[in-house]
């Protein structure tokens, strides 16, 4: 997957140089380019922003140098390649639309920074705005790297079996439930002794218990929209009997 970013603090991407971000991108799977919106300014000042209309505080990015910077980066993409702009007014990421981004061949990410970016920008050049949640941040920076995570750790190759992200969390529905490794006990509490036998049909049925139980206590909205077997249906009502201070 190629994904290009437009920004105008390209330094802030160094994250994407770490752990599996930078294993993505060696093994070929991600080609990252972050391009500095700047580098799409025509004056000697390459001024990218511009005071508001109407007033008040802050400042805008301009539409010229954003829609040029969009353009000229599509030149070569597919059609139908998204490009995304990180709004706090966007609809809210998730698992599901991570799944729905990693199917695509290419990503164009714009990021906004200080009161915003020009609305025509969004008329003329904008296909998605994606929130990363209902608060807002100082920039589009953080924002994007969240989501380019999220989207590249799906792609195949990138986790290893050992990390298979249909087990995670929010893949099924569901979070996931606990984990355990060495030492056997530690400060008196004990790994729970199904695990350390070899029953991987009795360890499947406690993993999927205690994500259930998870789901419950932590996350009950999400059990409204799981697919649940009608035992697990009737596990949700042991657990409504449980001691939920523990
Ligand atoms: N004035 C804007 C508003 O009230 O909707 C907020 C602008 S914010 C200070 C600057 C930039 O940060 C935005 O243009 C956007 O790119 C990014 N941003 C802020 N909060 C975000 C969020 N929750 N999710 C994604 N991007 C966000």
């Amino acid at each position: 997957m190629r994904i290009d970013v437009l920004t105008l603090f390209p330094s802030m991407f160094t994250p994407m140089n770490e752990s599996m971000m930078w294993k993505a991108r060696d093994i070929g799977t991600l080609d990252l380019r972050v391009r500095d919106i700047r580098d799409f300014t025509t004056d000697r000042h390459r001024t990218a922003d511009d005071i508001p209309y109407g007033g008040g505080g802050g400042m805008i990015m301009k539409p010229d140098v954003l829609v040029r910077a969009i353009e000229e980066t599509l030149d070569d993409a597919p059609a139908g390649t998204p490009v995304i702009y990180m709004s706090p007014q966007g609809r809210v990421f998730s698992h599901a639309i991570a799944q729905e981004l990693a199917q695509h061949e290419r990503l164009v990410i714009l990021c906004g920074h200080y009161e915003g970016i020009d609305e025509r920008v969004l008329e003329l050049a904008v296909t998605d705005e994606i929130s990363i949640g209902d608060y807002v941040l100082t920039g589009g920076e953080l924002a994007a790297m969240v989501v380019m995570d999220a989207v590249v750790r799906l792609l195949p190759g990138v986790l290893g079996a050992e990390g298979a992200a249909e087990r995670d969390s929010h893949a099924d529905g569901v979070l996931e439930g606990p984990h355990y490794t060495r030492p056997t006990v530690f400060r008196g509490l004990v790994v729970p002794e199904v695990l350390q036998g070899g029953n991987h049909s009795a360890i499947e049925a406690w993993r999927r218990e205690q994500a259930l139980r998870r789901t419950w206590r932590n996350r009950p909205d999400l059990l409204m929209k799981a697919e649940l077997s009608e035992d697990e249906k009737y596990l949700l009502a042991k657990f409504a009997n449980e001691d939920t201070t523990r």
